[in-house]
Order: structure tokens, then C-alpha cells, then sequence
């Protein structure tokens, strides 16, 4: 009960944060501007905080931030949890031997790239960006991910927008059926 409290207020708290910007980038998209969590350091210390309890404990043992917001709550998790985090970065910012994906976002299309020995065949992933829409970017990473011969035990999000439906697309392309879905807000 007092747990249930405690995450309700957590919701309220990091919600009230999170400012919508019309038409941006491009007409017709409701931004969701995650930044303003940053300014307030306990309430960003007790979101990562309850998220890395979560995932004790899971089997992962790697964590890969997406370009770029995931880079932010993928590198806290992985260091509240002592473990090593990747990179899935925007084309051409990699300066290794690299693999990529293209796909199609909520607004345009993109290619996405990962070192390719920054994945070894025993690891277990766990995926990490800030916001699910469409689910091409995550699914990009899951592709990149499994080509390099990892796991992906699951995906975590600040923010789900369930009506565009990407969980689906992501369960579609992960080899184990039995991926987890982590996110504290849906909208
Ligand atoms: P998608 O590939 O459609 O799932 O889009 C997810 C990526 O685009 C994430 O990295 C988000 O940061 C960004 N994104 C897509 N739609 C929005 C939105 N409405 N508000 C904020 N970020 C978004």
C-alpha cells in the first residue's frame, strides 16, 4: 500500500515536470520535453533510484543508451546498478568499425550505429531511451543488438505513447518472446 502511494507520487511528480511542446519538431507533434526532470536533482535521483531496484536482479548485464536522451538515463542506470553501458549513436559519430540500421521515426527517417565489439554473445541487454512512439528506434537497436550476437532480456522508457503501438513492433523482431517492457509514464 505504502509502496503504491509512494509510486503514485513518483508518477505525479515526474509528470508535472515534463513539458509539452506543440508542433515540434515539425507540425502535428506533441514534443515531450523530458528536460525539466533534470533540474530538480532529488526527484531525478529518486526516479533512477526506484528504477535501478527494479532491474536488480533481472540477468542483465549490460545496458545500451540510445542517441540522445538515452544516453542520460541509460548511463545513471547502468552506474546505479555497477554495470557497463554501450552507445547506439546517430550515423557518423562513431569513429570504431561500426553496424548499422535505418528506419522510419515518428517524424522522418534516421540510421543508427553501434561499435561492433561493444556487444559480445553473451550478453543480455537491456535497451534504454527516453521516450517509445512509433518503436523504430528501439527496434533498430534491438537490430543492431542481435547482429552482434547479445540478447535483449528488455527495454526501458520514461515515457510510453501506447496509441502509436511500438511495443509491437519491438516484440515482433526480439528472439526471446519473453522481453520486458519498463516505463513510468503512458500516455
Ligand atoms: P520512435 O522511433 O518513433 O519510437 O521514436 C522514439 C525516439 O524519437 C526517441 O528517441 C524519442 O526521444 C523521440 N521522440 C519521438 N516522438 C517523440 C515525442 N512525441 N516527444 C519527444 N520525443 C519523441
Amino acid at each position: 500500500m505504502a509502496e503504491n502511494f509512494w509510486y503514485a507520487n513518483l508518477k505525479t511528480e515526474v509528470e508535472e515536470k515534463i513539458r509539452n511542446v506543440p508542433d515540434f519538431p515539425k507540425e502535428g507533434i506533441q514534443f515531450k520535453d523530458i528536460t525539466p526532470i533534470f533540474k530538480d536533482s532529488s526527484l531525478f535521483e529518486k526516479l533512477m533510484s526506484y528504477y535501478a531496484n527494479k532491474l536488480k536482479n533481472k540477468g542483465i548485464n549490460k545496458i545500451v543508451c540510445v542517441d540522445a536522451r538515452g544516453f542520460i538515463f541509460g548511463s545513471v542506470l547502468a552506474n546505479k546498478l555497477g554495470l557497463p553501458f554501450v552507445i547506439a549513436r546517430k550515423k557518423g559519430k562513431l569513429p570504431a568499425k561500426t553496424i548499422s540500421h535505418t528506419y522510419s521515426l515518428e517524424y522522418g527517417e534516421a540510421t543508427l550505429e553501434m561499435h561492433v565489439d561493444d556487444i559480445k554473445s553473451s550478453d543480455n541487454v537491456l535497451i534504454v531511451d527516453d521516450l517509445l512512439a512509433t518503436g523504430g528506434t528501439v527496434d533498430a537497436v534491438v537490430n543492431l543488438v542481435q547482429k552482434l550476437g547479445g540478447t535483449v532480456q528488455g527495454c526501458w522508457f520514461l515515457i510510453e505513447l501506447s496509441f502509436l503501438e511500438g511495443k509491437s513492433k519491438i516484440i515482433k523482431n526480439v528472439s526471446n518472446y519473453d522481453v520486458k517492457f519498463y516505463s513510468l509514464l503512458d500516455y
